[in-house]
């Protein structure tokens, strides 16, 4: 049997069968909840979504698809109005719609909840499990301890609770500053977690919100309104990323003692990293702010939307997620288990074309100048239902420079002087002589073609070791392509205590504007894949292509030719 590298992630070990959902499976099982099976993705509309958040929407919206009845809500968790912007409410949804779910009925707002989360703060307040505290923001910091020491009691946590109920009624009409006040859970300032040591639940901030306009100017905290949230919306299984292991106790805390009629089970499962990327919000907004990227759809980026306009498939993501599966283990995935998702996705279904990146023009002396014959050539190898398109070729063509060496290495098999190769559905050619300019550059060759060869074979039965992509001059339209590699140049950039822009690719991206693509794509879309023979997988721009001036992303290339630059660098090391 083959070794498995640590990547390889085979289909049926992972697949539906990780701890989530086995816990899932049991609880319905035992109906639990009245096997009802309901849960929820909640990202913050403060930027847009990657793909470790396509892993939460497959497991959510994934899990509620596999049960009769199962649901899965979108909530924004829109609690803090000073990052949030409807422009990334929007995106998220039109993402979330683009991986291919469907969240139907169920779209919500944290926001939507105000009126009652406002209601069970006063309920706290009434058991004098919360109080209004006049510590400031470096106070409430010192008084909370640390790991080793406990915290001590604020001076206003002896507040009456008629005191904290008019206090708490101020805050809200807006007699205080930001800053000035803040609600307190009253737990335990002792507590060996820290985040049960009197945590925040509410703050003042003067800010209109993009939901409820100038109604509020104070906002409840994350942990008081996740968890009463999802228990509003009758959540049966809270999914959540590990960091949010130590904030459990709190989420039980609240709902215990509010005692709602629902309390869902609180999972953690640990987030997606992918080498050579980032992922953390604030690192994406630095990179889009200060223009190391074109925007958050930059199609370096690993955002849904910069994916999207790469060329990346739904299908492909999903497929991804699943093969990596669900665990509590934090790794770091390699970039080329992604890039092979893609690859299995876009192989059967895309069709191929021929187009020349870097050109060198090539004059077939014995062509009739003047003549254009038009060759069939089959969309793709393995799929005769795709159909076919005529390549027209004709006397001055253009191959990849690339593609010839004046002096041929062992091993080139391609052309160089006085050697034969095949052009695809096209003749056999042979290089004559290399024209050369002023400063000893290569500008053309100097070919013949066997007329014998048409279709790509010799009547006589020599063989030619090369097969070379080419488009005929006349009938080639320019465009520009775009070849992205790996946007940083370090597996984990920012480790160590680093800098994480200082990891960033110089040479993440090489645009080659003189490309020369063949005549069938002159009405390509926007979004449209294609797969360019021998070179990669490309998409048209849907941003910067138009008629007449197209441009192409390589969304991957054909092979992972960064497994083969790792494997020697972990060579070297040793
Ligand atoms: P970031 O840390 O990138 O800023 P976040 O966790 O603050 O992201 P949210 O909008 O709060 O972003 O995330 C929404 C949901 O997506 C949360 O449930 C979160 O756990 C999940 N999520 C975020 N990042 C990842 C990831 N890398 N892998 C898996 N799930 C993730
Ligand atoms: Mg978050």
């Amino acid at each position: 049997m083959k070794a498995q590298s640590a990547n390889t992630i085979s289909h049926s070990d992972s697949i539906k069968n990780d701890f989530i959902h086995q816990i899932v499976a049991e609880d319905v099982k035992a109906n639990k909840n009245e096997g009802r099976v309901v849960t929820r993705f909640p990202p913050e509309p403060n930027g847009y979504l990657h793909i470790g958040h396509a892993k939460s929407i497959c497991l959510n919206f994934g899990i509620a698809a596999e049960y009769e009845g199962g649901k899965c809500y979108l909530r924004f968790d829109d609690t803090n109005p000073s990052k949030e912007d409807i422009e990334y409410v929007e995106s998220i949804k039109a993402d979330v719609r683009w991986l291919g779910y469907d969240w139907g009925e169920r779209l919500r707002h944290s926001s939507d909840y105000f009126d009652q989360l406002y209601e069970y703060a006063i309920a706290l307040i009434k058991m004098n499990k919360a109080y209004v505290c006049s510590l400031t923001t470096e106070q409430v910091k010192e008084y909370r301890g640390t790991l080793r020491d406990p915290g001590k009691n604020s001076p206003s946590r002896e507040r009456s609770i008629a005191e904290n109920l008019d206090l708490f009624a101020r805050m809200k009409a807006g007699e205080f500053a930001d800053g000035e006040l803040v609600l307190r859970a009253k737990i335990d300032m002792a507590a060996p977690n820290i985040h049960l040591r009197d945590p925040i639940i509410y703050r003042l901030k003067k800010l209109p919100h993009q939901m409820t306009g100038d109604k509020w100017c104070i906002y409840p905290m994350y942990d008081f309104t996740h968890c009463l949230s999802d228990a509003i919306e009758d959540i049966t299984h809270s999914l959540c990323t590990l960091e949010f292991e130590d904030h459990r106790p709190l989420y039980d805390w609240f709902l215990d003692t509010l005692n709602t009629s629902c309390h869902p089970q609180q999972i953690e499962f640990a987030r997606l990293s992918l080498n050579y990327t980032v992922m953390s919000k604030r690192k994406l907004h630095e990179l889009v702010e200060n223009h190391h990227v074109s925007g958050w759809d930059d199609p370096r980026l690993p955002t849904l939307i910069g994916m999207r306009r790469r060329g990346y498939t739904p299908a492909a993501i999903r497929d991804f997620c699943d093969r990596i599966g669900v665990t509590k283990n934090d790794t770091s995935i390699e970039m080329g288990v992604l890039e092979n998702c893609l690859r299995g996705d876009l192989d059967p279904k895309t069709p191929r074309v021929m187009a020349v990146l870097k050109p060198l023009r090539v004059v077939i002396e014995n062509y009739p100048s003047g003549q254009v014959e038009q060759l069939e050539a089959p969309y793709h190898p393995n799929d005769a239902s795709m159909g076919a398109r005529q390549v027209p070729f004709s006397r001055v063509l253009y191959i990849e420079q690339d593609d010839f060496r004046e002096v041929a290495p062992k091993k080139f098999f391609r052309l160089a002087p006085g050697r034969e190769v095949r052009l695809r559905y096209a003749y056999f050619i042979t290089c004559q002589a290399v024209i050369k300019n002023d400063q000893d550059e290569i500008v053309e060759l100097r070919c013949t073609y066997d007329q014998e060869t048409r279709g790509g074979s010799a009547p006589d039965g020599r063989k030619v070791k090369g097969t070379l992509h080419w488009v005929s001059e006349a009938h080639a339209i320019t465009a520009e392509v775009r070849l992205y590699d790996r946007l940083f140049n370090q597996p984990h950039p920012g480790a160590n205590g680093t800098d994480f822009k200082v990891a960033l690719n110089p040479k993440s991206v090489e645009i080659l504007p003189h490309s020369q693509v063949e005549a069938s794509l002159a009405n390509a879309k926007a979004g449209a894949r294609y797969q360019f023979e021998r070179q990669g997988y490309f998409c048209v721009d849907n941003v910067d292509s138009s008629e007449g001036a197209l441009v192409f992303n390589r969304i991957v290339t054909l092979r992972d030719s960064w497994a083969k630059i790792e494997k020697a660098n972990l060579g070297k090391k040793k």
